[in-house]
């Protein structure tokens, strides 16, 4: 009998098991591969070069100050002085985070709103849940408010910004691995957008150092320290809401039991386990592309340094136009004619990734996350879709460079990952990358003071990214589970 059995190594069961572990329980943490980490691992994907990519997630905002000094966590997060670049014909749109005034008034507004709201959101995400009067109170502002929380985003894009790349470039957070227009009613963009928007009370992007495999890595030395087993190849086959986990090691099917079961997967992933239906339907929508270069590829806009555009978030036919189009033509069942998507170079910013002999030679990582690339694109035939939704994103990232970006890549480093392959690869329900689709930060009515992490059952918890305030890298579900935890005792 362990105080708790965590189901998923993934960065929140690992961040769950610290907490447990530090506060004197007994944990144990069950994980399907051969390494802990999830989506957030780094990985030697390529065998003729030594480069460590970070595989999935690759960008760090959401995961709390409190939680890293909480478990002193040894992580260095760098910051991106080039917050973006987005090319334009033969121009382009640079945002350099430390002079955002050469944006204009309706950019430094926006964004000034938005961080007003982050500072009073982001500290309530590790808290029990508000009611939603109550952090409707503590924003304290109707106009923000209405448009974020209230009214699709489109709607405040469009009475705020005249360009149509200005306007692509603030619609594409809402639409990170979220499929939906704009003027999505349901406003699932608009709850991408804020969590987009409110990392750390900044919404600042920054490079883990070392990788993605770095925080994970640390993670589970902590959670290790402090006494946690982490089991891997442990793939667990069912829960009771007793607490018995039952689970697959080595060929050999063994039983556990937890006074608490956390549960690291998704939410429709435990219903199975737990034997039930689930009535979530996640369905993720993007393309993750891999690539080593020999060098950056030339820019048609030569008013611009490579190193500049590609250190920040590089947004390719991102516009507010052909957003909508891409959006139209996946929902009719086709590969978007011209994929939008966005790109960054790790190792600009940390080439401590790179081997020496890659680094003395000047090679360097892309990073490209495709949108609007919903997993129904891919269900019939994974291979040749995959195929066709490579061809597609690599022909539009050329329409914007000098250059074949092929004429670039090192021969045979590069990958694609599509939503059916992450649904494979790491059982996230149709590659939805946050479980599921992702939730408002306050409480449904009469949940109040819940954390977000209950489920029907007292025994269990969820732990992972489909937790309410899941999603992202950010350890936030898994503290969350473990502050129930150890407030029930
Ligand atoms: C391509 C991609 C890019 C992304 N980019 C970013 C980014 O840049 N920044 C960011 O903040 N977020 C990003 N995300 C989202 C983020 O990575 C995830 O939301 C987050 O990692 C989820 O963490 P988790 O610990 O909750 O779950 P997961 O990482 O999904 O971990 C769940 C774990 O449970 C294990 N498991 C599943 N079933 C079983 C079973 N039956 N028995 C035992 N173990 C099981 C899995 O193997 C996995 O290790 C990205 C995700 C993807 C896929």
């Amino acid at each position: 009998m362990k105080d708790a059995v965590i189901v998923g190594g993934g960065h929140n069961g690992l961040v769950a098991a610290a907490y447990l572990a530090r506060a004197g329980l007994s944990v144990l943490v069950l994980e399907r591969r051969a390494e802990a980490g999830g989506a957030a691992v780094s990985f030697r994907a390529f065998d003729s070069v030594d480069v460590r990519l970070s595989r999935y997630s690759y960008l760090v905002s959401l995961l709390p100050r409190k939680i890293i000094d909480d478990l002193g966590l040894r992580v260095e997060l760098r910051r991106r002085r080039i917050s973006s670049y987005t090319p334009v014909g033969d121009g382009g749109l640079l945002v350099d985070s430390e002079n955002t005034a050469a944006l204009g008034d309706a950019w430094q507004k926006f964004y000034a709103m938005t961080a007003e709201v982050a500072e009073k959101v982001f500290p309530t995400l590790t808290e029990p849940l508000p009611s939603k009067d109550s952090l409707r109170a503590r924003i304290n502002d109707d106009h923000a408010w209405n448009v974020l929380f209230e009214r699709p985003l489109s709607e405040v894009i469009e009475s705020t910004f005249a360009d149509d790349t200005v306007r692509g470039v603030v619609l594409t957070d809402a639409l990170i691995g979220t499929f939906a227009p704009a003027d999505d009613p349901l406003l699932r963009q608009n709850r991408c957008f804020l969590y987009h928007v409110i990392g750390n009370g900044t919404g600042d992007w920054d490079v883990p150092v070392g990788g993605m495999g770095a925080v994970t890595g640390e993670l589970a030395r902590v959670a290790q320290a402090a006494g946690a087993q982490i089991v891997t190849g442990a793939e667990v086959t069912s829960i009771d809401p007793d607490g018995e986990v039952t689970y697959r090691k080595d060929g050999a099917t063994r039983t556990v039991s937890g006074g608490h079961v956390l549960a690291n997967v998704s939410p429709q992933t435990l219903a199975a386990l737990l034997g039930e239906t689930s009535e979530a339907q996640p369905e993720g929508a993007q393309l993750k592309v891999n690539m080593v270069l020999r060098r950056l590829p030339r820019l048609k806009d030569s008013s611009v340094d490579p190193r500049d555009a590609f250190a920040g978030t590089f947004h390719v036919n991102e516009g507010y136009r052909q957003l909508a189009t891409a959006y139209e033509e996946a929902a009719q069942g086709r590969i978007p004619s011209l994929p939008p998507c966005e790109i960054y170079c790790h190792s600009l910013t940390d080439p401590s990734i790179l081997g020496p002999e890659e680094q003395a030679a000047g090679y360097q990582t892309l990073t490209l996350f495709g949108l609007h690339m919903p997993a129904r694109l891919f269900r019939k035939d994974n291979e040749k879709a995959r195929d066709e939704a490579l061809k597609a994103t690599l022909h539009s990232l050329n329409s914007v460079l000098a250059e074949s970006i092929e004429d670039c890549v090192v021969p045979g480093c590069i990958e694609a990952k599509t939503p059916v392959d992450l649904e494979n690869e790491l059982g996230l329900p149709a590659g939805h990358i946050f479980h599921r689709d992702l939730s408002w930060p306050y409480a449904d009515e009469g949940q109040e003071g819940t954390w977000g992490v209950e489920t029907r059952h007292d025994r269990v918890l969820l732990c992972g990214a489909g937790a309410r305030r899941g999603g992202g890298v950010s350890g936030i579900p898994g503290h969350n589970a473990a502050m129930k935890v150890l407030r029930s005792r």
